[in-house]
């Protein structure tokens, strides 16, 4: 793969609007990418692995819980920040900012909103220096979309619950150690159940044959009858709206995501642009090729705007859950056709892993799909605005 040579876009000085904590976190965090991701990324890519080694230089840069209060672990920082951090690590790969936000905002953030103080106490810190995974277990075989339909389900044995069902598409599955786990109850009530490796008829087949998101391990969770601790289950939300909760905080973190992918793949074309020469000339000059990265930083700058903007509304507690769906759909739709005009612009290039643009694409038709897929988050824009309901 060739040297990281990437400079951020910033059309609209958008630096001024962010604070020096903003700017050390985000400078720290593309730092890092650039020494300890990019040298290794593809070839993990290409060998559908996850690099398991960068699982510290993670917790280092505060990617593992970066809102979570330090007393737990957590960076304690705001969520701007927590927005730049996904940024930067989906700069480099869409597959290790799954990982960082499936640690942070799907394990985490129920454990710190809806768990004990001794669960707290228990998990959290561990998952934020990154000793422990944790992966979360929403979609099912047979109910994506439409999570609320779940058949996973556990009784009420006594001294313990019986978890029986089976979740599919989990990321970190394969190698995390604890799961959080969303069944419903005998009264078909939603609840979170904390469920940890080695518990008894508790297992996790890894997904494979993906041509995106290679670098992320995903498999299933199957459930037995695995013997739960009462102990286990997040007392403090129930109902859709727990997991939906979760979703929020993550689908935040993606809108920064795609931005990330996007300049990646920007900033990569533009450099290719000023170097090959076609008719005697730099391809940049043509001006169909100039139409393209116009197109490109007008979109990524207002991109930048919308969710620099969700995240002062996130900062006061004012956003949306369908404000945070508008940003995932725009940035993720933007990242992904950024992409596909930016490989065509390498020619042939574009095609090989010399660059990341063709990881970055196959890796976005993931991050359209998950975490509510881009019609779905269509059809929340629309119930927002009008008040009927198209799901259904
Ligand atoms: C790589 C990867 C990692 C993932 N990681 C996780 C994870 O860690 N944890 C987890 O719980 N899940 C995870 N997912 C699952 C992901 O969230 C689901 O794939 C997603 O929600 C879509 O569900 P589905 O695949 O069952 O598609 P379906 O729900 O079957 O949808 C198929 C199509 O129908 C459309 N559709 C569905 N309902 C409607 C409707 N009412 N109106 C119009 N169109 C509709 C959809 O938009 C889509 O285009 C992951 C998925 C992938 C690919």
């Amino acid at each position: 793969m060739k040297p990281d040579l990437f400079q951020a876009p910033d059309y609209y000085n958008l630096d001024e609007l962010l604070t020096d904590e903003h700017k050390l976190v985000r400078d720290a965090a593309r730092e890092w990418v650039k020494r300890d991701v990019s040298p290794i990324i593809e070839e993990y890519a290409q060998r559908a692995e996850f690099p398991e080694q960068i699982i510290e230089g993670l917790a280092g840069i505060g990617a593992f819980g970066p809102y979570i209060p330090e007393e737990y672990g957590g960076a304690g920082l705001d969520q701007i920040s927590y927005g730049l951090i996904m940024q930067e690590i989906e700069r480099g790969d869409s597959g290790v900012r799954s990982t960082a936000s499936v640690q942070s905002s799907l394990v985490m953030y129920p454990i710190w909103k809806y768990g004990t103080e001794e669960q707290r106490q228990k998990y959290l810190p561990k998952l934020a220096s990154g000793e422990w995974m944790g992966c979360f277990g929403l979609t099912e075989p047979d109910h994506g979309s439409n999570p609320g339909g779940m058949t996973t389900n556990y009784k009420d044995m006594g001294d313990h619950y019986l978890l029986n069902g089976a979740k599919m598409w989990i990321s970190n599955a394969p190698f995390a150690q604890v799961a959080v786990v969303w069944a419903k109850n005998e009264e078909g009530r939603i609840h979170g159940l904390i469920v940890e490796r080695g518990m008894e008829g508790f297992s996790t087949p890894e997904t494979h044959n993906k041509w995106s998101l290679r670098a992320s391990a995903t498999g299933e969770l199957i459930f037995d009858n695995v013997k739960v601790p009462k102990e286990n289950l997040l007392p403090n939300k129930t109902g859709l709206g727990a997991p939906l909760g979760c979703l929020d905080s993550a689908r935040y973190g993606i809108a920064w995501g795609a931005i990330g992918a996007a300049m990646d793949c920007y900033d990569t074309a533009l450099r290719y642009s000023k170097e090959r020469t076609q008719f005697g000339k730099p391809i940049g000059g043509f001006q169909l090729q100039q139409k393209k990265l116009a197109e490109m930083i007008t979109e990524i700058t207002k991109a930048q705007l919308l969710t620099w903007r969700l995240g002062v509304l996130r900062n006061e507690g004012k956003a949306t859950s369908a404000q945070i769906s508008m940003a995932k759909r725009n940035n993720v739709d933007m990242a992904i056709n950024i992409a596909r005009e930016a490989r065509q612009m390498l020619g042939g290039m574009g095609i090989t892993g010399e660059y990341s643009i063709m990881r970055h694409m196959m890796n976005l038709e993931s991050v359209i799909t998950y975490e509510g897929t881009h019609d779905i988050h269509l059809l929340i824009t629309g119930f927002d605005v009008t008040g009927l309901n198209a799901f259904k």
